[in-house]
């Protein structure tokens, strides 16, 4: 098929060539001939480029696939990270615990689950604000970071950490109070 529009193309370039030489009445057939020539190192050209261009296009897409894995989400969830406030003592103690480590308070499964989804909701609906336009507040550098500031791993550029971590919260719930 490639070799037919080759030639259709190589044949049609020495036809008008050759149309162009009669009309100025010069030698048909040597302008045909270079028409017919000139059609095939345009196709050869033209394979030569789409080559290069194939090239360049698999290497950035290798790149961009390698960024794409490093994203981190509310999947790496893990509520072995996170802490609950004790309703009786109000202690922080881990938020899988059933029962308080330091006044004995119970938790039901079911409470301990509830607790956990919550958690679970409440990262990832601060991740999807952040990868909308927000603005976060450092609390360990004591500094507002835009997300268009943070590093490319997601890490906050002040103190390291992931921008998801606590102590990063949203602006809006920091300044809340202001008159
Ligand atoms: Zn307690
Ligand atoms: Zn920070």
């Amino acid at each position: 098929m490639i070799a037919e529009i080759l030639l259709v193309q190589a044949i049609a370039c020495g036809v008008l060539s050759a149309i162009v030489a009669s009309n100025k009445n010069r030698n048909v057939a040597g302008w045909g001939a270079l028409g017919f020539l000139f059609g095939v190192l345009g196709f050869i050209a033209s394979i030569a480029v789409s080559e290069v261009e194939e090239t360049e296009q698999s290497s950035r897409t290798k790149s961009t696939s390698r960024q794409g894995r490093k994203k981190s989400t509310a999947q790496d969830f893990d509520p072995d990270e996170h802490e609950k406030k004790c309703p009786m003592c109000a202690e922080y103690i881990k938020l899988e615990a059933h029962r308080c480590k330091h006044c004995g308070h119970e938790f039901s499964q079911e409470e301990v689950e509830q607790q956990i989804e919550e958690a679970r909701r409440k990262i990832e609906k601060r991740q999807e604000k952040i990868t909308q336009d927000a603005k976060l507040y450092c609390e360990r550098s004591e500094v507002m970071v835009h997300t268009d500031m943070l590093n490319s791993d997601g890490t906050c550029p002040a103190c390291g950490n992931p921008a998801s971590d606590e102590k990063h919260p949203l602006e809006e719930e920091i300044s809340g109070d202001g008159s």
